[in-house]
């Protein structure tokens, strides 16, 4: 049994400005990725300069990381970093730019590398990149703690993790920058960060230790549920929550990975349009209905419902209901089918191509 996470993470109001000497001694000149709007109007990017220049560290920005960043804008923001002389990389936003951020300072590292490298089995084990801070504004991911970053291939359709695993050296997590998303992005999160602890429970390689930052995180995604749902409105003490419960379903997933649910979202997202949390949530219900009785019991309860039905009920409050083709899903189960050393491989229960079908919803 193992645990491994070696991101030296802290968790504050004001944390950036209160850490702002250790994030400025990663490098002399930092090069910022991150999205085209959210971070300016949540305050991270404004909290981030400042610290910087209150250390002397110069710092160019790369704000072209759209939803489901892909191959290309890596390498733009590479060459963006190379160009300018960046010795180290923070990302900031969601999971799209802190994915994006990790890609960049790996291709900034090995500078005279094609974009194929990111996907070269061969290549895997180089791990070296610049070094990397996080500041995460949404509650899904938890990319900040995990060693994944996931692009978009756009001639394939669908979304991979990169080859090589590697984590953040810093993660500045604060709640306040939560205060603002749109319902939409915290209830596509906060789903994400559901499906992270679930599959990470209900998971062939899940131990005591993974169980653990499992069950914290259950507690406290429970804890924001009326949140989510809209029944309450946002407060200080209901991001912080909504925000450890993100990190610790990545802390989860560092040591599991994610299962079946994943794998069948990818596809649902650059084919249908779904955007990630959604996407994963969709199959939620289906996947705890197959797994063991025991297990599925204690996942129900911990996020607080009696069976799947008010799960799938939770669900359609969030989003509506949701549509996806038939193709669509058809070529999800035939990603994951072909993949049998992947996702299938970390479901703990026998799943075959009629229960992956059955899991996503086809007859
Ligand atoms: P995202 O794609 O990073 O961001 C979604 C939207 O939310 C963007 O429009 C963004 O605006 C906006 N936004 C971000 N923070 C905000 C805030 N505080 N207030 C208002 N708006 C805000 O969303 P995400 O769900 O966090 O990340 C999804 C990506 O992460 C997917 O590509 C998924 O595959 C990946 N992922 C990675 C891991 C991992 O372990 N590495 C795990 C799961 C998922 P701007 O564009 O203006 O910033
Ligand atoms: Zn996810």
């Amino acid at each position: 049994m193992k645990f491994y996470d070696p991101v030296k993470v802290y968790e504050d109001t004001d944390c950036v400005s209160k850490h702002a000497g250790e994030l400025a001694s990663l490098g002399k000149h930092a090069l910022i990725v991150t999205g085209k709007h959210s971070s300016r109007l949540n305050g991270s990017l404004t909290d981030v300069m400042r610290a910087l220049s209150s250390h002397g560290v110069i710092c160019d920005i790369y704000d072209e990381v759209k939803q489901n960043p892909d191959v290309e804008s890596v390498m733009a923001a590479r060459d963006l970093g190379l160009s300018k002389g960046a010795d180290f990389v923070i990302g900031i936003g969601g999971g799209s730019p802190m994915d994006a951020a990790k890609a960049v300072a790996l291709m900034i590292k090995h500078k005279d590398c094609d974009p194929e490298f990111l996907y070269d089995t061969s290549k895997a084990d180089i791990t070296d990149a610049l070094p990397l801070a996080a500041v995460p504004t949404t509650c899904g991911t938890g990319s900040e703690v995990t060693a994944v970053s996931v692009l978009e291939i756009k001639e394939r359709r669908s979304k991979q993790s990169i080859k090589h695993k590697f984590f953040f050296d810093l993660a500045l997590l604060d709640p306040k920058y939560l205060m603002s998303m749109p319902k939409s992005v915290l209830r596509t999160t906060a789903v994400d960060a559901l499906c992270h602890l679930t599959e990470s429970r209900i998971n062939s390689t899940a131990t005591s230790f993974s169980i653990m930052t499992n069950r914290m995180g259950f507690e406290l995604w429970r804890s924001a549920r009326d949140i989510i749902s809209g029944d309450e409105d946002m407060s200080p003490e209901g991001a912080q929550a909504l925000l450890e419960a993100s990190t610790m379903g990545g802390m989860s997933i560092v040591q599991t990975d994610t299962s079946v649910p994943h794998g069948l979202s990818y596809r649902v997202t650059i084919m249908g349009g779904v955007p990630h949390g959604r996407a994963c949530g969709y199959f939620l219900p289906n996947y705890i209905e197959h797994a063991d009785r025991e297990v599925r019991r204690e996942v129900l309860s911990a996020m607080g419902f009696s069976d799947t039905d008010y799960l799938r009920e939770f669900y359609v409050k969030l989003f509506g209901e949701t549509s996806v083709s038939e193709e669509v899903l058809e070529a999800a189960v035939d990603d994951v089918m072909k993949n049998s050393t992947g996702k299938l491989a970390l479901c703990p229960f026998k799943c075959d191509y009629e229960t992956l079908r059955e899991i996503a919803g086809l007859k």
